[in-house]
């Protein structure tokens, strides 16, 4: 059994990692564990893990700083833990290239929940329909890029052309939690007030003609004061 994902485990605080460690392990996952953001790079860089859950409080550098780092050379899925409740620095790491967050305290649902919408979308990636394929398939909807049309059960969606762009920026970073800040800044350019409000706006329309109730959403997930992810439905 060597196809068993490898996790990546960065954190200083020994209970803390222990814990994790001891989730992935009853799991059945493989990890590896680092203590600090130097011997974090090492083995990123030397292991190729598929998943890193990182500490941002690290004792020799900010967990931002990882990022870079790692992000420098691969696209590893990387799950930030942050130990303030602010959304600062989980907006600030996800800009970074993190594709998601927990925050201390979690539970060890939390944290297995996390790390299997992360594994969907590594799945994903690898059964063809990655940001590069030119259909996007995701449960009852589809996208042709090259076409410029989305279908819900082979039926086109209505979309306004910015509610397209939305979608498809969304579906191609399937799995990954994206700021106001990048979504903004990739469909208008910029990133003022006045566009994270009109984003929420777009996003309610965009979802009334995507999610089948709109109480229980099953495609787009809002992440409040953070910003939206779209899910692999399975
Ligand atoms: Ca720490």
């Amino acid at each position: 059994m060597n196809n068993r994902p490898v996790i990546l485990v960065v954190e200083d605080d020994a209970p803390v990692r222990n814990l994790i460690a001891t989730t992935l392990k009853t799991h059945d996952y493989r990890y590896l564990t680092a203590v600090n953001g130097a011997e974090a790079i090492l083995k990123a860089s030397s292991y190729n893990p598929d998943v890193v859950f990182l500490d941002l409080g690290l004792p020799d550098r900010d967990g931002i700083d990882v990022i870079r780092q790692i992000r420098a050379w691969s696209n590893m899925p990387v799950i930030v833990i942050s130990a303030r409740s602010e959304d600062a620095d989980k907006i600030e790491a996800l800009d970074a290239g993190a594709d998601d967050y927990l925050t201390k305290p979690f539970s060890v649902e939390e944290l297995l929940a996390r790390l299997r919408v992360t594994i969907r979308r590594l799945s994903l990636m690898s059964a063809g329909t990655g940001p590069e394929e030119s259909v996007y398939a995701n449960g009852a909807l589809s996208i042709d890029y090259s076409a410029g049309c989305a279908f819900l059960n082979g039926e086109e969606l209505k979309l306004t052309p910015i509610e397209y762009k939305l979608l498809c920026l969304l579906a191609r970073n399937t799995g990954r939690v994206l700021t106001h800040t990048f979504i903004t800044q990739k469909i208008w350019g910029r990133s003022w007030e006045n566009d994270v409000a009109s984003l929420r706006v777009f996003m309610v329309s965009l979802r009334k003609k995507l999610e089948p109730g709109p109480d229980a959403p099953q495609y787009i997930q809002t992440h409040i004061g953070i910003g939206y992810r779209m899910l692999k439905v399975e």
